[in-house]
């Protein structure tokens, strides 16, 4: 990835990392979904001291087991680790904590997370004489994983928040060495950009936006009378082709990549569809992360017993676009993925 292009942000490499920071200390690993595998694996294969913690009927237990990875449950956290990093969903992180973490002794852990959100929205407050650090990767668990092991690596956002040992900085990174992210590249970051970028981008754009516009003009072909396998195959099939021209190319690049019609399209609509009261309203959204009031409703929706939550996806799985889509995954033979 270094090809001489100077970033804004600052990158770290491999031959700026040292795992000596972290090598003869106990880390546990909170959770084993995801990002949690991926961590144990990673960093138990580059030599480091790893332990799962799950709680007694957890799921991901025999996946630990499988992959010979010692695991013990939350009342089992003590004063042997130095290290604990937190990959259980975020929205838990603060009771976890109240309930296992803070009112045990613990020689001063360093607190890790790969999401800012628990403790930027401080839903918890760290102990004054912990380091906290954030080695965020920027994909999911497999691709961190099979990056690891082809040894190109994934890269991943690196931040400190509170820095007692004076060796934050350096911690973060020996850990983001051991799970070969530095290979790729370790962005340094602040906690704040990480997460408030992370949820504005899934929200306004990756998750939120792009179904929401996918699930609209899905509805517009179909109330006009195109087949359901037509609009699919016009819309969701395609995602995955345009997305990697935009990332391989720019969006320029995609346009010189498309057909006259298409690109002629495309930019005589773009301002009937993103208008001022739309940008309007991505400001309020971001605004609405940015101030905490979305972690406030969250916080408030998962203490409640996730009910609107449960409605959403509901409705959601109910859609008419679902069952095309089903449908057409099996003709299409789509690969199922993690
Ligand atoms: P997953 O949902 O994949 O895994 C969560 C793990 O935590 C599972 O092993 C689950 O066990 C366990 N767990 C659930 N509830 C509890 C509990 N009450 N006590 C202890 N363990 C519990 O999470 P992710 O890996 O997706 O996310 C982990 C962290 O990584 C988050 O901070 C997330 O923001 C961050 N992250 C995730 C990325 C991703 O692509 N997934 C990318 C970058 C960062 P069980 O099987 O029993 O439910
Ligand atoms: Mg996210």
């Amino acid at each position: 990835m270094s090809n001489g292009v100077e970033s804004s942000m600052k990158i770290f490499r491999d031959d700026q990392a040292d795992t000596k920071y972290i090598k003869n200390n106990n880390i546990l690993i909170l959770g084993y979904g995801s990002q949690g595998r991926a961590f144990g694996l990673n960093l138990r294969d580059s030599g480091l001291n790893i332990t799962i913690c799950l709680p007694p009927k957890s799921e991901s237990t025999k996946a630990a087991g499988k992959d010979n990875l010692p695991t013990i449950s939350p009342t089992q956290i003590d004063a042997r680790y130095d290290f604990i990093i937190f990959l259980i969903p975020d929205h838990i992180h603060g009771e976890f904590f109240r309930q296992y973490i803070i009112n045990h002794p613990l020689k001063n852990a360093t607190l890790v997370f790969a999401h800012a959100y628990s403790i930027h929205f401080k839903i918890i407050e760290p102990p004054a004489d912990s380091d906290v650090i954030l080695v965020a990767p920027h994909g999911p668990g497999v691709d961190l994983r099979s990056k690891y092991l082809d040894n190109t690596g994934l890269t991943c956002f690196v931040a400190k928040y509170q820095d007692k040992s004076g060796l934050a900085l350096k911690r973060a990174l020996a850990l983001a060495k051991a799970i070969g992210s530095t290979r790729a590249g370790a962005f340094l970051t602040t906690f704040e950009h990480e997460v408030i970028g992370d949820i504005f981008g899934e929200q306004a754009l990756l998750c939120g936006g792009l179904s929401e516009l996918i699930v609209k003009s899905y509805k517009i072909m179909i109330q006009n009378g195109i087949p359901p396998e037509n609009a699919y195959l016009e819309t969701i099939h395609q995602i995955d082709l345009l997305a990697a021209l935009i990332k391989n190319h720019g969006i320029y690049g995609m346009s010189q990549r498309i057909s006259k019609t298409a690109q002629y399209g495309m930019l005589c609509i773009s301002d009937q569809i993103i208008d001022d009261n739309a940008e309007e309203r991505l400001g309020s959204i971001f605004e609405k992360i940015e101030s905490g009031d979305f972690a406030h409703d969250w916080q408030n929706e998962y203490k409640s017993g996730l009910k609107n939550l449960d409605k959403y996806l509901k409705t959601l799985k109910g859609g008419q676009i679902e069952e095309t889509s089903r449908k057409m995954r099996k003709i299409m033979g789509a690969k199922n993925r993690k």
